[in-house]
C-alpha cells in the first residue's frame, strides 16, 4: 500500500468523525435528557471492527478512549500498534474458549462471556498471570435463535456462577438485540437485560451495574432502558466493508 493511499485514508476517517462523533455524542446525551440520566453515565465504546487502522488513529485523535473489537485476531494487532495507555480495548464479539487466554491478555473488559465452560478458562488465566479479567456476562434477552449468550432462562444461575469463579470480576451484563426498527420488540429485549441485573444484584454482591446494550440502530431505546455502555460502529465510521 503506498504512503498516499493510507494517509487519504486517515484523512477520509477524520473528516468522516468530525461529523459524526458530535452527531452521536449528541444522540446520547438528547436520550440521557429524555430518561433523567446524566450523560457521563452512558459510556460510547467505538466499534472499529472490520475496519483499518486509520480508523483507530482517527478515533483515537477524536479523543475516543473505548474501542471494541470483535476478532482476537484484529484486537490482538490494533493493540499491538496502538497500545492501550488511556485507551480501553473491548472484546465484543463471540469468543471461543480456545482463544480465552489470548483474549484476556489484550481487552480491558470482555462484553461476550456466553458459556460457564469460556468463564473457567478466563478464570484460569487469570489466576495464572495473577490479575483479575473484568467481563461482561452476554445473553439471549431476545430469544432469537441465532444469537450467542446464555438462555434468558439459564442466565441468572450461570452468572451466579461465573461470578463466583476466582481472578473473574463479573462487571455487568450485555445483549445484542435483534436488527429491527420496532420499539415493540427492542425495548423488553432491554428490559429483560435490565431486570435480570437488579435480579442479580440483589442475590449477590460479585456482580457489577454495567448494562452494554445499544448499537447504532436503538441506542436511545438503550440507554432509556437504562444502559450503561453503547457499542457503536455503522454511525461512526460508516458501513463496514464500503471504507475499506
Ligand atoms: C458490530 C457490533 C456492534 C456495532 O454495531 P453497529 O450497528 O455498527 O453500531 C455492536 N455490538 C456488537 C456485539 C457488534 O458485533
Amino acid at each position: 500500500m503506498s504512503q498516499t493511499v493510507t494517509s487519504d485514508r486517515s484523512a477520509a476517517y477524520a473528516a468522516r468523525l468530525a461529523e459524526t462523533l458530535p452527531s452521536v455524542r449528541e444522540r446520547i446525551e438528547r436520550a440521557c435528557t429524555a430518561a433523567q440520566r446524566g450523560p457521563e453515565e452512558v459510556r460510547l465504546v467505538a466499534v472499529t471492527k472490520s475496519h483499518p487502522f486509520e480508523a483507530v488513529e482517527a478515533a483515537i485523535a477524536a479523543g475516543l478512549t473505548d474501542l471494541g473489537e470483535n476478532r482476537v485476531e484484529e484486537l490482538e494487532r490494533k493493540v499491538e500498534s496502538f497500545g492501550s495507555d488511556g485507551l480501553r480495548w473491548h472484546m465484543i464479539g463471540h469468543l471461543q474458549s480456545r482463544k480465552a487466554r489470548r483474549a484476556a491478555a489484550v481487552a480491558h473488559l470482555i462484553h461476550s462471556v456466553d458459556s460457564v465452560r469460556l468463564a473457567e478458562r478466563l478464570s484460569r488465566a487469570a489466576v495464572d498471570d495473577e490479575r483479575v479479567v473484568r467481563v461482561l456476562a452476554q445473553v439471549n434477552t431476545s430469544g432469537e435463535e441465532v444469537k450467542s449468550g446464555f438462555p434468558a432462562d439459564e442466565a441468572f444461575e450461570a452468572v451466579h456462577r461465573i461470578a463466583e469463579l476466582p481472578g473473574i470480576r463479573v462487571d455487568g451484563l450485555m445483549t445484542m438485540a435483534p436488527f429491527v426498527d420496532d420499539e415493540r420488540i427492542l425495548a423488553p429485549t432491554f428490559a429483560a437485560l435490565r431486570d435480570l441485573s437488579e435480579r442479580l444484584r440483589n442475590a449477590t454482591d460479585r456482580v457489577g451495574a454495567e448494562l452494554s446494550m445499544g448499537m447504532t440502530n436503538d441506542l436511545e431505546i438503550a440507554i432509556r432502558e437504562g444502559s450503561t455502555m453503547v457499542r457503536v460502529g455503522t454511525a461512526l465510521f460508516g458501513e463496514r466493508g464500503s471504507t475499506q
